[in-house]
């Protein structure tokens, strides 16, 4: 690997690392991004991308470049109970999208590199060090200098944990688990159905496909679940899908709740999950990421300038943290629901007759 220096070097492939990475070329900045996996990459998630989410995606150019087969509009939202009561509304504006992560990661990958971003996949950073000019990483293909690093290495990220950034998660442990079915999207809408101890939530990814997400505590399940016994848990859904082959292999990801002390050090900024995770439970973790990472971008330039001083990534932080507080204090308060299943009904019944309030909630957390 070449040891000529670069002004951003970004960790991680994700949606968060190659939307920073495309913006950031965009500024005319030199930027080398490292993704352990090969690209384009899959990955446990539900595939929802909400509106502020796609408002970014729209910006960046990526929407134009996702296949019609690949994704499925999602106009609303709609929970539905144990005995098949339900509680919807429809998304602000044009609603969202549902995006079957291969095609995302495709779609981020050409905007990234078409930009100028020197994308290396199949590169995993090892160690970092603060030089007095530089930061130096230290990956399995050699060393590189950078003026600035963009940690986006995702829930577990190695990087928050070596900068001593990692706060200790407490509470419940959470998990996911998704695989894809082939079968016409009934409805236009992302789905959640709940149930004690866990939920499902099923998002069109295509004209003849739908992406089925479940989410648990290990307090509530015991055994280690299966998509088998996760399904059997959910009647109605899995009606929906007895004749359905699958179209992925299962995926899984968790615990799911991280939290760092800060999003930016001297030369450093955490963004995506790296900066920190609740719950997939309100389905927001791709919008949160996106739209920080376009205030991460607009800092870079200075950041770059000033040696990564850590004042200039001020205007970063302040959005991030309001966009994690926001993200955090709504998936908080319907894992709290989740949690109580009888506070759950009562609220899913009083809403369900007052659907514009349920409406007006939407829109302030999703628009
Ligand atoms: C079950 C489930 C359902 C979800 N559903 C939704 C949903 O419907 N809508 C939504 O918006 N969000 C959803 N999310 C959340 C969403 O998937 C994440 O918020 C999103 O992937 C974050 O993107 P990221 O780029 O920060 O991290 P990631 O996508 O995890 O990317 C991090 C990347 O860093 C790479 N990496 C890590 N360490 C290194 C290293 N040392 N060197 C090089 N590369 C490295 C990894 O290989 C990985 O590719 C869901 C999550 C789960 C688990």
């Amino acid at each position: 690997m070449s040891s000529a220096p670069v002004d951003v070097a970004v960790v991680g492939g994700g949606p968060a690392g190659l939307a920073v990475a495309a913006m950031a070329a965009r500024q005319r900045l030199s930027v080398t991004l490292l993704e352990r996996a090969s690209l384009p990459h899959d990955k446990a998630c539900g595939e929802g991308v909400m509106p502020a989410g796609l408002a970014v995606l729209d910006r960046l150019g990526v929407l134009s470049r996702i296949p019609r087969e690949e994704s499925g509009p999602i106009r609303g939202v709609r929970y539905v109970q144990e005995d098949g009561s339900c509680l919807e509304g429809a998304l602000p504006g044009a609603g969202g999208l549902g995006i079957r992560r291969t095609a995302l990661s495709s779609a981020l990958l050409d905007a990234a590199r078409s930009a100028g971003a020197e994308v290396r996949d199949r590169t995993t950073l090892r160690s970092h060090r603060r030089t007095a000019e530089a930061m130096m990483l230290e990956t399995d293909a050699g060393q590189l200098y950078a003026g600035v690093v963009v940690a986006a290495d995702g829930l577990h990220s190695p990087l928050r944990r070596a900068e001593g950034l990692e706060v200790p998660a407490r509470g419940g442990r959470r998990f996911g688990l998704r695989q894809h079915f082939l079968t016409v999207p009934w409805t236009d809408r992302v789905e959640v159905y709940l149930s004690p101890g866990a939920e499902a939530y099923v998002t069109p990814c295509g004209p003849s496909r739908v992406g089925v997400a479940f989410l648990w505590s290990d307090r509530q399940l015991e055994e280690r679940p299966s998509i088998t016994s996760l399904l059997a848990r959910f009647p109605f859904l899995a009606r929906r899908l007895a004749q359905a082959e699958p179209d992925s292999e299962p995926r899984g990801a968790g615990p799911f709740l991280q939290r760092a002390r800060s999003w930016a050090t001297e030369r450093l900024a955490l963004l995506g999950d790296a900066g920190g995770y609740v719950d997939a439970i309100t389905g927001e973790g791709l919008s949160v990421a996106l739209v920080c990472a376009e205030a991460l971008a607009a800092c870079l330039p200075e950041a770059v300038r000033s040696a990564g001083d850590v004042r200039a990534f001020r205007s970063y932080e302040a959005t991030a943290r309001r966009e994690f507080r926001k993200y955090a204090w709504t998936a908080r308060a319907v894992l709290g629901l989740a949690r109580r299943p009888r506070l759950r009904r009562g609220v899913v019944v009083t809403l369900a007759r007052r659907p514009r309030t349920f409406e007006w909630l939407l829109a302030r957390t999703v628009g």
